[in-house]
């Protein structure tokens, strides 16, 4: 390990302006589902099947999806007008929702709840981290047909000019590695969002060899300041009124948010507004030095997390 975490936890804690959402460590043990961990993602998995059919909707007055589109990173597209403005796809009343620092427990289901509820979707990015301690709970967002992307593997702002180069390259890389060995070896959008969309240049270019897209955002809720459910949606709704359209940045890792969403999507569907389904031509390729420090990193706990007695029984003496 080239780096020391404390290094990289503390740069995120003191650089990351927003104050609020960047990684943490598991709520409590117990909530950390101590089932068996994936299977380490040995031989390579097939690349996630996009949701061609639509599964039925129960709901007839559901939010839904209006279109799917797909996304070829070649070069490493930006997407979001508070920081590219190039690629202007999204049509009058159009909006796509993401939802960053998952995976987290209650707060993601409830997502996932309103989101089913609604048939409709969304991009995930997913913290390094958090996914390693929750793998369960992102497995549950890609059964649920949504796109996943990653968010750096500890949060770490990296416009932080104590983090070297490798140093910043590992956080984008360890965090798609971390999110495809939750997912059982399935390998994510090449979908990245920075922390506190802080984008260095050099990793903004970097981004681009690796043909990984780069999602800012046109409009940012502000849900990890908001005092309760109801800021959320006032915030995002006057700022999406005045836009038109919009991706919005949202956090399955929040309470406010994830309580919020059910009534924000009613305000969507009765504003008109219609939702993207953004998904990847083909999956991120993960850099194998990068896979392999994943497995070292979750081996043991793994292991140490099930009792003596659950593993070693005696049949006879
Ligand atoms: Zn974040």
């Amino acid at each position: 390990m080239r780096i020391a975490a404390g290094l990289i936890f503390a740069s995120a804690v003191s650089l990351c302006v927003a104050g609020a959402a960047w990684s943490q460590t598991p709520a409590s043990k117990s909530a950390a589902a101590p089932q068996a961990a994936p299977a380490p993602a040995a031989a390579p998995a097939p690349a996630p099947a996009p949701a061609l059919a639509k599964a039925a909707c129960a709901n007839p007055d559901a939010l839904g999806i209006a279109r799917t589109v797909e996304i070829d990173t070649t070069g490493g597209p930006g997407f979001g007008f508070e920081h590219f403005k190039q690629l202007d796809f999204l049509r009058d009343k159009e909006v796509v929702l993401t939802f960053d620092d998952g995976p987290w427990p209650v707060n993601t289901a409830s997502v996932l709840k309103t989101l089913a509820d609604e048939c409709t979707t969304g991009i995930f990015f997913s913290i390094g981290k958090h996914a390693t301690y929750y793998p369960e709970i992102l497995k549950e967002v890609l059964a649920a047909g949504h796109t996943i992307g990653s968010h750096t593997w500890s949060h770490a702002t990296l416009t932080n000019k104590k983090l070297t180069e490798d140093q910043r390259k590992e956080e984008i890389e360890k965090g798609f590695s971390a999110v495809k060995w939750a997912l059982g070896g399935v390998s994510p959008a090449p979908f990245f969002r920075f922390p506190a969309l802080q984008h260095p240049p050099e990793m903004v270019t970097y981004l681009g060899t690796r043909n990984i897209a780069i999602f800012s955002c046109d409009l940012d809720s502000f849900d990890f300041k908001a005092r309760n459910a109801q800021q959320v949606i006032d915030v995002t709704m006057k700022k999406l009124d005045k836009l038109g359209k919009g991706i919005i940045l949202l956090h399955d890792f929040h309470k406010h948010t994830a309580e919020a969403l059910p009534a924000l999507l009613r305000r969507l569907k009765a504003g008109g507004y219609k939702v993207v389904k953004m998904i990847p031509k083909a999956p991120v390729q993960t850099l194998p030095q990068y896979d392999e420090e994943i497995l070292k990193d979750t081996k043991l706990p793994t292991v140490s997390d099930r009792p003596v007695s659950s593993v070693v029984q005696t049949i006879s003496q």
